[in-house]
């Protein structure tokens, strides 16, 4: 069965490039209808906190990438750890080292004097330290041969052993590594496939160096290639907003996020929106690209768009209700009315919950140049004759409504856009919002009377 696994470390907030990751792994796994895991890498105790891991996983639930069973922490499985630790020992493929920092400085300095790369060169392995002196436990690589890295992504990847120096996989505290404790538990929770960034490509030949010492099965990997910025530099925060849960802040969709992620390095053909059912349907990692991908904000606002548009209203009211202090379901004008009349306006969810906002909030003041240019002395008559005719009214319907402000234009020889706009400023306190008569027909006549008079007494008599 397939099973893949996403694997942050809780030192910060899950990045536009860890989201990435976790959705190719998660995509991957519910394509093959296999498995997708959750493992806390928090083995940094300086660095590791609780906060960052649950600003992790509610990056991950906002995204919708549902993960089977409960995460795994990997500090829980120190003893595991040490268990392997201690069979390599026992194996001859360890060894315990005790060359001290001003050893390991002067190698360094001196392979660099002459040109080669700094390595371990392998002094314990036979100058056994004493029983009781204090030691790191190092991997006893192979010294010649290659080790291949089959790579579902990235092909074939060729390591000379010669390159790959004898890796310290236990502190002398008595903490694992990072690449021993990646087999341990990768092995342990039969992952099948690790998905994971391209920035961990060179550790991976270290890995499968240590499945085969341990004896364990070597998993299939895939390398996913880094996103860039725009300028073709590294993603990073003045690239703008990279904690994936800005983005909700933002008032971005998570579908249209999941959208957006998948087509950074992923393609099907020149498709460019995806349904989340169409995202697992059709996603494969042989379609993912080898280059890095270029973030590109306008993409992702338009598809953000796109799939607001495409979201039923009633939803996108439960998102935006909140934020507006009104029931989702039971308000007056009902939410999902006023949704249908915003979308088409409106890129983001705050965008959608600033244009609903007067509906529910009567105007406290009114836009100053606005009124300077909409509200001229000559155009009171003309909303005082709109309020007679909304008050005798015997429809109120948006066509009801635009033949009122039509006839009132007519008679004076007017554009509707003379009188549209002071009423607009009247029952919202700006010249902006959706088709005056749609939003009068919601707003409901009593209302719209009501705001109408208070701003007629308000601005009628500073003139
Ligand atoms: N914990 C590592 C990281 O956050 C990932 C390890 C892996 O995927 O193998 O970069």
């Amino acid at each position: 069965m397939i099973r893949t696994r996403f694997a942050p470390s809780p030192t910060g907030m899950l990045h536009i490039g860890g989201a990435r990751t976790a959705l190719f792994s998660w995509l991957y796994a519910r394509h093959h209808g296999g498995e997708f895991v959750l493992r806390i890498e928090d083995t940094d105790r300086e660095r590791s906190t609780d906060e960052a891991t649950a600003v992790i996983l509610d990056g991950m639930r906002w995204l919708g990438l549902d993960w089977d069973g409960e995460p795994v922490f990997q500090r829980q499985r120190e003893p595991q750890h040490k268990a392997a630790v201690e069979r390599l020992l026992q194996a001859g493929k360890a060894y315990r080292c005790n060359c001290s920092r001003e050893r390991l400085t002067a190698l360094r300095e001196s392979q660099r004097a002459a040109g080669k790369k700094p390595m371990y060169d392998g002094h314990c392995r036979n100058h056994p330290p004493a029983e009781d002196a204090e030691c790191v436990v190092r991997f006893r690589s192979p010294d010649d041969g290659e080790t291949w890295v089959r790579d579902l992504v990235l092909g074939d990847v060729c390591f000379a052993n010669s390159e790959l120096d004898d890796l310290i996989i236990m502190r002398s505290d008595g903490s694992p590594t990072y690449n021993l404790a990646v087999v341990v538990d990768d092995a342990d929770m039969g992952i099948s496939h690790v998905v994971r960034g391209a920035d961990h490509l060179n550790n991976t030949p270290r890995q499968i160096q240590l499945y085969q010492a341990l004896g364990l099965p070597v998993p299939a990997f895939a390398h996913i290639p880094l996103i860039h910025g725009p300028d073709g530099a590294k993603m990073s925060k003045r690239h703008g907003a990279v904690a994936i849960t800005d983005y909700r802040e933002a008032g971005y969709l998570p579908q249209a996020m999941i959208n957006y992620l998948a087509r950074l390095g992923w393609s099907h053909g020149d498709q460019e929106i995806f349904s989340r059912r169409e995202l697992i349907e059709l996603f494969d990692l042989a379609d993912v690209g080898k280059t890095a991908a270029r973030f590109d904000q306008q993409k992702l606002d338009w598809l953000n768009s796109h799939h607001l548009r495409n979201s039923d209203p009633a939803d996108l009211a439960a998102l935006i209700a909140p934020s507006l202090g009104v029931e989702a379901a039971g308000s007056t004008p009902p939410l999902a009315e006023v949704v249908g009349l915003l979308t088409e306006r409106s890129s983001n969810l705050v965008q959608l919950a600033d244009g609903a906002r007067m509906f529910y909030r009567r105007p406290v003041e009114y836009q100053e140049k606005a009124v300077k240019k909409h509200c001229k002395a000559a155009i009171w008559p003309l909303v005082h004759a709109f309020v007679d005719a909304a008050e005798e009214a015997v429809q109120w319907d948006a066509p009801a409504i635009h033949a009122m402000i039509d006839t009132i234009c007519q008679q004076a020889e007017v554009k509707m856009g003379k009188l549209a706009q002071p009423i607009r400023i009247l029952v919202s306190g700006g010249p902006v919002s959706p088709p005056i008569d749609s939003t009068l027909a919601l707003l409901g006549r009593d209302e719209t009377l009501a705001r109408l008079k208070a701003g007629l007494a308000r601005l009628e008599v500073q003139e």
